[in-house]
């Protein structure tokens, strides 16, 4: 054999073992990330990181960095936009089916914003830290989306949320959604009971997968089931009760794929991305 050959011969083994990993245990070779994007040709191209940083913070009205949203922010009119088409659709909208009208929102980013901690991580999420702040319930409102469900709540909407956090997280989480008097009390309303007696309380948090309900079992079999599964699959299971989701309020596009919804309102994020 000719040595140029073997070479690589033992080349390609080398990257094999490295990609299976001592000891057998095997790495996906056609592992994939879980944002596809495309790949910039030169550096010049992609917006510095720490320059990226500063853009949010303006966008946000808070080019000092101190957690604040501004009132006048470029976010906040973006907010404004889509708040307006928001309610005037609502307005209008009619269930189908005879079932009762509904409106389902994600939390974080949606109906709380997480900006703060953005600023106090520096863009660098972490379970630990980003858990104290959801325990401690420091999340104001995303301006203007409290006016937005009171409104919807007046015209006879159920209100639900469904949200990634873990159930562990859902006492906090509706502490701070409405009011309980610890950390930031956001007042939107209470959730619906969807169902009457039965144990669902109208704010959707994640299971572990030992106690996935059975509509998620169906839809995921033994899996975890990915968010786009998670949250389409509970929205289904709301319809199932007699309710028309006529409007789906998310930041991610994971938060709005997979369908049963009337429409989905998309609200800005440049922080981060869920797939
Ligand atoms: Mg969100």
């Amino acid at each position: 054999m000719p040595r140029i050959r073997r070479s690589r011969l033992a080349l390609t083994a080398l990257v094999t073992a490295a990609l299976v990993g001592v000891g057998g245990a095997a790495v996906a070779v056609n592992a994939q990330p879980a944002i596809h994007t495309k790949t910039p040709r030169t550096a010049e191209s992609i917006t510095n990181i720490d320059v990226l940083r500063q853009q949010i913070a303006n966008y946000y009205g808070d080019p000092l960095k101190t957690g604040e949203i501004g009132a006048r922010s470029n976010y906040v009119k973006e907010l404004r936009g889509i708040e307006t088409r928001a309610a005037r659709y609502l307005v209008h909208a009619k269930a189908h089916h005879g079932k009762k009208k509904a409106i389902l929102l994600d939390v974080d980013d949606t109906t709380l914003a997480t900006y703060n901690y953005e600023i106090d991580s520096n863009w660098d999420y972490d379970p630990a830290s980003n858990g104290e702040f959801v325990t401690d319930q420091k999340f104001p409102a995303v301006p203007g989306m409290v006016k937005l469900v009171r409104l919807a709540k007046a015209d006879g909407y159920k209100i639900f949320y469904l949200t990634g956090r873990g159930a562990a997280q859902e006492e906090a989480t509706l502490g701070n959604l409405t009011q309980d008097g610890v950390g930031v009390d956001a007042h939107y309303p209470q959730p619906t009971d969807p169902d009457g007696a039965g144990p669902e309380d109208g704010l959707y948090t994640k299971p572990d997968l030992a106690a996935y309900p059975q509509y998620l079992k169906d839809r995921c079999g033994d899996d975890k089931c990915t968010t786009i599964e998670y949250k389409s699959a509970t929205r289904k299971h709301i319809e199932s009760l007699g309710y028309d989701i006529v409007a789906n309020f998310g930041d991610q596009y994971s938060d709005l794929k997979g369908g049963a919804a009337d429409r989905g309102f998309k609200l800005p994020n440049p922080s981060y991305y869920l797939p």
